[in-house]
């Protein structure tokens, strides 16, 4: 007989947990997981494979260990006067928020947010036995300043991970809030703008608060705007000293040379890539309307996903979505539900699937 996880010497506070991840299911449309609905044009798919092959004629060699070049790209892409020094990249956002739990986080230390939030950060926290604490939002999903302090100053955090836009709500944070944060934190603020391009007009990026702010860490992804989630390249722009930190924890040539070229392939072609960004957040407003016109409570949303509910049985709401070949996302607070934007059929067959099942 095989041995199971039971019978492992596995580390006792990973013992009954789960490996995260939303059902991976084949079914029509897809809006579940945030994702860009919309591959490559054939134009970016043949300069990333051009990149590819030049890639693979070095792959006897390990890559450049600090990705200087990418580091280079991104900068330029960020703009805010940034320099390669005060940007680093790894596979994904959740890589680069792990490797920050890494070197900031860590026993004995510990790590706020606000729930409901992004559903990695206490894994995150766990597997970097960091402690992990939330303080909460409003109904509004808003961060009320004076309680965002009384946390701070109860729990002493050495990290707090901010998302704006959070998932699984869609709230942007004000950059006052940020700042009052900043002022009040004994350690690192990360403002974890996955979805910062999708905000409405009106809500900046934290990225311009960086020079006044030494300790403030700003994470994005080329997951969601740039259609680049089969990529994994995730990034963060800091201090040049925030960038030491990490260089310490990262794994040797953690970024592969396949890895590196296909992002850099990418954010050559972001004019296109971002093109359709605007056509998203126009449906996003759309999508949260319909379902405001419907009777639905909906979240404001700054990201390409929008929370709405609420339903007794969310389950069986799910479900006769998936029944009718919608998968979204049973997430969020009880009774709402989370769907991401998608081409404007797949949001058809979303509202036709969600007036059916709730008829
Ligand atoms: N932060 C937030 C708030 C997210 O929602 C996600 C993806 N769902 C990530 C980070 C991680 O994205 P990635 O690792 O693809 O960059």
């Amino acid at each position: 007989m095989g041995q199971t996880l039971a019978d492992l010497p596995l580390r006792d506070d990973l013992r009954e947990e789960e490996p995260y991840g939303a059902p991976q299911l084949d079914v029509p449309v897809i809006l579940n997981v945030n994702e860009n609905p919309y591959p490559p044009d054939e134009d970016v798919v043949a300069d990333i494979a051009s990149s590819v092959a030049a890639a693979a004629r070095t792959l006897n060699r390990y890559p450049d260990r600090e990705a200087l070049g990418l580091r280079t790209d991104l900068a330029a892409y960020l703009g805010h006067d940034l320099t390669p020094a005060q940007v680093w990249a790894a596979n994904g956002s959740n890589e680069v928020m792990l490797q920050i739990l890494q070197a900031f986080g860590g026993p004995g230390r510990t790590a706020l947010s606000f729930a409901p939030t992004y559903s990695m950060y206490p894994e995150y926290a766990r597997d970097t036995c960091t402690t992990w604490v939330t303080g909460r939002r409003a109904d509004d999903f808003t961060v009320d300043p004076e309680h965002a302090l009384a946390q701070i100053e109860q729990h002493r955090p050495a990290v707090i991970l901010l998302a704006s836009p959070n998932n699984p709500t869609g709230t942007a944070l004000p950059l006052d809030l940020v700042e009052l944060i900043c002022a009040a934190a004994p350690g690192m603020v990360v403002v974890d703008e996955a979805y910062g391009e999708f905000r409405r007009d009106g809500t900046p990026s934290a990225l311009s608060l960086l020079p006044k702010h030494p300790r403030l860490i700003v994470t994005r992804t080329m997951s969601k705007a740039f259609a680049f989630a089969g990529g994994r390249l995730g990034y963060l722009a800091a201090d040049p000293a925030v960038v030491d930190a990490l260089r310490i924890v990262r794994l040797p040539y953690h970024l592969s040379a396949v890895t590196q070229a296909v992002a850099r392939a990418a954010l050559r072609h972001s004019g296109s890539l971002l093109a359709r960004v605007q056509e998203l957040r126009a449906r996003r407003d759309e999508t949260v309307e319909w379902l405001r016109g419907q009777g639905y409570r909906v979240a404001d949303s700054d990201a390409n996903f929008v929370l709405f509910g609420t339903f007794a049985d969310r389950h069986a709401v799910w479900q006769g979505l998936l029944d009718r070949g919608v998968l979204i996302r049973e997430t969020g607070p009880d009774g709402w539900l989370r769907v991401s934007i998608g081409t404007e059929p797949e949001m058809a067959a979303f509202r036709a699937a969600l007036q059916e099942v709730t008829a």
